[in-house]
């Protein structure tokens, strides 16, 4: 769990006397709308209270020290000559290309920074599918922000930090991660429309609490079924004369979809129907309507499991135990598939006991042990007033 009172001791371990600032970017949940993004539709995540904090001093030079508690190294840099390192012949990334490479596609935006020292302490789970990668740019950005009196446009940053992700670090990101990170509300979730890029806070059922499920199982086999996924839906577009499986509606697909062989048909099938759930789950939220939130939730589940295929035994499994506990109105997995994690909509009063009960029936289950955090949705990255 982080601590407050941590990071600022190590702060003042490392860099002598006291941070001048403390800035915080959370990490996310996709509560629906999988695999739509590359397919110019719709998603809808929340910024969850678990975040990348960083502790930080301005500097009267263009150097960069940065401490990381998780890592417990010391790494810095010159603001002087980012462009020059990125053109060098990459090797694979380490933690700092995520802080470099946000300066850098700041730098490329025209903003001129300033240096800073900080120390970077987190409770995302690194690598479990809560994108403690953007979370960590937008700190990082929130970070150079403050320290330069550069104005902060959420969206704009969110933009920034994926081209960080995309072209310094070299993972091919949509930008929902960083999109949600930036501009997450307290009890709300953000429909984005991932080609006009146009979001929407919509209120989180109230009397509800979301549960993340880690199934202690990881994605080995998502790149290139992932990759596979993404041919499947272009050769679809293509054969529909449409751009993208975003221009197909619902009603119209029946029809139009017998132009396809069965298997783009159900590839195809779950991505239109999930712009469509994505929808209808936002309009459910307006209305303060969580069983019919969890019912397009839970049917998301079976569209990705039966027609996407990217589920697995223990996503199916945790799933399952999740709908078995009387409190919850929906469950399915989250984020590429393959593993990772599941997400819940629990009845707030007995979020505990359903997270003793989905622990205790999945372990019986599939003898693994899952991690299971109970979260509410949170303020995108801000400066954060201590005291
Ligand atoms: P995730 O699903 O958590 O985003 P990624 O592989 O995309 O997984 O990003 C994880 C990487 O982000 C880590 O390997 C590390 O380089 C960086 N990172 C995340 N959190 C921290 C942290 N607290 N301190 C330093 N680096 C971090
Ligand atoms: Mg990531």
């Amino acid at each position: 769990m982080f601590s407050m009172n941590l990071l600022q001791k190590k702060f003042s371990e490392i860099f002598g006397g006291k941070e001048e600032w403390i800035v915080r970017a959370p990490g996310r949940v996709n509560l629906i709308g999988e695999h739509t993004d590359y397919n110019g539709g719709f998603v809808l995540p929340m910024a969850i209270d678990r975040a990348v904090w960083i502790a930080l001093r301005s500097r009267k030079d263009k150097q960069v020290f940065v401490y990381s508690m998780e890592y417990k190294e010391n790494r810095s840099f010159s603001l002087d000559i980012l462009e020059k390192q990125n053109q060098e012949e990459k090797k694979k990334s380490e933690w700092i290309d995520y802080i470099q490479g946000t300066a850098w596609a700041l730098q490329k935006e025209g903003y001129n920074l300033s240096g800073w020292e900080g120390a970077v302490c987190s409770d995302v789970p690194i690598g479990a599918g809560l994108s403690s990668s953007a979370a960590l740019e937008l700190a990082t950005a929130r970070a150079f922000a403050t320290i330069g009196n550069i104005p902060w446009n959420p969206s704009q940053m969110a933009y920034i930090c994926q081209k960080a992700e995309n072209l310094w670090v070299h993972v091919s990101c949509g930008i929902m991660d960083q999109m949600i990170s930036a501009c997450g509300e307290k009890d709300h979730a953000l429909l984005i429309d991932c080609r006009s890029l146009e979001t929407k806070l919509c209120p989180t059922p109230k009397g509800t609490s979301i549960i993340i499920m880690d199934t202690a199982t990881r994605r080995g086999l998502v790149e290139s079924a992932y990759n596979l996924r993404r041919e499947q839906c272009e050769t679809a577009s293509r054969l529909l004369g449409i751009q993208q499986l975003r221009d197909i509606s619902w009603e119209d697909f029946p029809k139009k979809s017998t132009v396809l062989s069965d298997i783009l048909q159900r590839r195809s099938r779950h991505v239109v129907s999930e712009n469509f759930r994505t929808l209808q789950a936002q309009l459910a939220m307006e209305k303060q309507d969580t069983i019919s939130l969890g019912k397009y939730m839970n049917e998301s589940h079976e569209s990705l499991k039966n027609d996407f295929e990217v589920s697995n035994d223990a996503l199916n499994a945790m799933v399952e135990c999740a709908r078995n506990h009387p409190a919850c109105f929906g469950a399915r997995m989250t984020g590429a598939g393959f593993g990772g994690c599941a997400v819940a909509l629990v009845r707030q009063e007995m979020a505990q006991d359903f997270s003793t009960f989905v622990s205790e029936q999945y372990k019986a289950r599939t003898t693994l042990n899952p991690t299971l955090y109970i979260s509410q949705a949170t303020k995108g990255a801000e400066i954060w007033n201590v005291e």
